[in-house]
C-alpha cells in the first residue's frame, strides 16, 4: 500500500502543499483528531468536514474532488 503525493498525513506538509496551491482541489489531507473521527480538509478551502474512520474520509475526499484517490 502507498500513499500517493495527494494524501499527506502530516499538517505541515499539507499546509504548505495548500500555500501553493489555494484554490484548487489538489490536496486533501484526512487527519485523526485523537477521538477517532477524522477531520478532513481541501487545499480548495471549501471542504472542511469530520469523517468516522480514515477510510470514509477518503471516501468523501473522492466525492469532494470527483476523481479517484487511490489509497
Ligand atoms: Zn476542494
Amino acid at each position: 500500500m502507498s500513499d500517493d503525493n495527494v494524501m499527506y498525513d502530516s499538517p505541515l506538509e499539507f499546509m504548505h502543499e495548500v500555500a501553493e496551491k489555494k484554490g484548487e482541489c489538489v490536496a486533501q489531507s484526512v487527519l485523526p483528531l485523537g477521538d477517532g473521527t477524522y477531520r478532513c480538509a481541501c487545499s480548495c478551502e471549501n471542504w472542511d468536514v469530520i469523517a468516522p474512520d480514515r477510510e470514509k474520509g477518503l471516501e468523501m475526499a473522492r466525492e469532494h474532488t470527483g476523481t479517484l484517490v487511490s489509497s
